[in-house]
């Protein structure tokens, strides 16, 4: 018989308060592939914010001081040239820290990171898939691809007052590699939180067969967690059973910030079917999204392994 865990939920160190920000899609454009793109099939035709709500955040803060940091992300938002002007715009109306989510190939130039660093840019959250090149490059369908990313971690790694974070999306493709990925990342100084995210399909099959059994997942997991954080570093595990992640399981946060999107994007999230567990009626987690319906068609409800908290009284 499966124990009882325990309600009280021990508390991780956060580097970043994720309400504390407040996140732009500025660009629906990209020049990787990655198989597990959430949006790939929505990128065509969900309108980019226009400069007209940019400015409208930008006035609300000022009034409001609501958020201390915008995160401009999208698709690869390096891609837009005014990326500069945005990012000066955004700290000449208040905002203490401006943060892009890339891929990070472009960091790949000295001279670009030196530009959007003094653009103000000082938050970096950057795509790294795997632990090598071969599968990285795999994944992305970029050939150079990782050598460009880990060479843009490396350059904006000699900037004062940066800071990097990473996010790997976990996959049957990628997680045996997150030990590895934490490892292959341990020389970098400022990258201070590691992020791993369960694969979403977007929709209620698996059709790319991309979904790993949290089963196999967790024991490489939760090493993962444990090395990056003996390196200092904060983690955040998104969408995993938080049942499953024992002692480990503050690492889960599935909060994001205040994210400004097309609303044509929410039914296409939703088809995830979140909160589908055997125990979700009486199971006290206030955090975890339990398995979605790909994930229950493909592997099952777990019924035995997954042990839900009591309910705080
Ligand atoms: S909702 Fe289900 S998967 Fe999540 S912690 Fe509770 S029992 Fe575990």
């Amino acid at each position: 018989m499966a124990a009882i865990l325990s309600a009280e939920r021990p508390v991780a160190r956060k580097r970043f308060v994720h309400d504390e920000y407040v996140e732009l899609t500025m660009h629906f454009r990209c020049n990787l592939k990655c198989v597990h793109c959430m949006i790939e099939d929505t990128m065509d035709w969900l309108k980019p914010e226009s400069m007209q709500k940019f400015e409208e955040i930008l006035a609300f803060n000022v009034d409001n001081a609501r958020w201390k940091g915008l995160i401009f992300t999208g698709s690869e938002i390096t891609l837009r040239k005014d990326l500069p002007e945005l990012a000066r715009r955004a700290r000449e109306h208040g905002f203490e820290h401006v943060r892009i989510q890339t891929h990070g190939m472009r960091l790949s130039s000295e001279s670009y990171c030196r530009e959007l660093v003094d653009a103000g840019i000082d938050e970096y959250f950057v795509s790294v898939t795997a632990a090598d090149a071969q599968t990285h490059d795999a994944i992305t369908e970029v050939p150079g691809s990782f050598d460009k990313t880990l060479r843009g971690m490396e350059n904006l790694d000699a900037f004062d007052g940066v800071s990097m974070m990473t996010n790997t999306v976990v996959t049957k493709l990628s997680y045996a590699q997150l030990p590895a990925v934490v490892e292959r990342l341990s020389h970098l100084h400022r990258l201070v939180q590691m992020e791993f995210w369960n694969y979403l399909p977007m929709r209620e099959t698996d059709d790319k067969d991309l979904i790993a059994s949290h089963l196999d997942v967790l024991p490489v997991m939760r090493v993962a967690i444990k090395k990056a954080r003996a390196l200092g570093r904060s983690v955040e595990v998104k969408n995993f059973p938080e049942c499953l992640l024992g002692e480990d399981r503050d690492a889960l946060d599935n909060d994001q910030p205040k994210l400004i999107i097309d609303p044509a994007f929410w039914p296409e999230f939703m088809r995830n079917g979140f909160h589908q567990c055997v125990h979700h009626e009486y199971c006290g987690s206030k955090t975890c999204l339990g398995l979605n319906t790909a994930y229950v068609k493909k592997f099952g409800w777990h019924a035995d392994v997954l042990v839900p908290f009591p309910k705080a009284p």
